[in-house]
């Protein structure tokens, strides 16, 4: 048990922006150039999804290339660059284990 003194937090939501990767099939656009945030396999882009607020209330998201977004001077503050903690499957074996196969011919 740590000792935290975050009792009270802020009221007022404010807009926060995450670094995540852009997912395959994603259809978003990018707010500050318009062009559609893809998933390409071999380049491993990465999104800037920012939640906007206005007065504390939630207005909408906004998605940004992460260059775009750097650009932009960080519309939505600095982006919080911690990866997800998701559940993932079976971390991808790249490389096929080492299967000897002897034959005796
Ligand atoms: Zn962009």
């Amino acid at each position: 048990m740590g000792s935290t003194t975050t009792k009270n937090k802020p009221t007022t939501a404010r807009s926060r922006a995450v670094l995540r990767d852009v997912e395959p099939g994603s259809t978003v656009e990018c707010a500050r150039c318009g062009e559609r945030v893809k998933f390409q396999a071999k380049v491993r882009h990465k999104q800037v999804i920012c939640n906007v607020y206005e007065r504390g209330k939630w207005m909408r998201v906004e998605h940004f290339h992460s260059d775009c977004y750097t650009a932009a001077g960080e519309p939505h503050g600095e982006v919080d660059t911690t990866p997800v903690v998701k559940a993932r499957r079976a971390a991808a074996a790249p490389t096929a284990a080492p299967t000897l196969q002897t034959r005796s011919a």
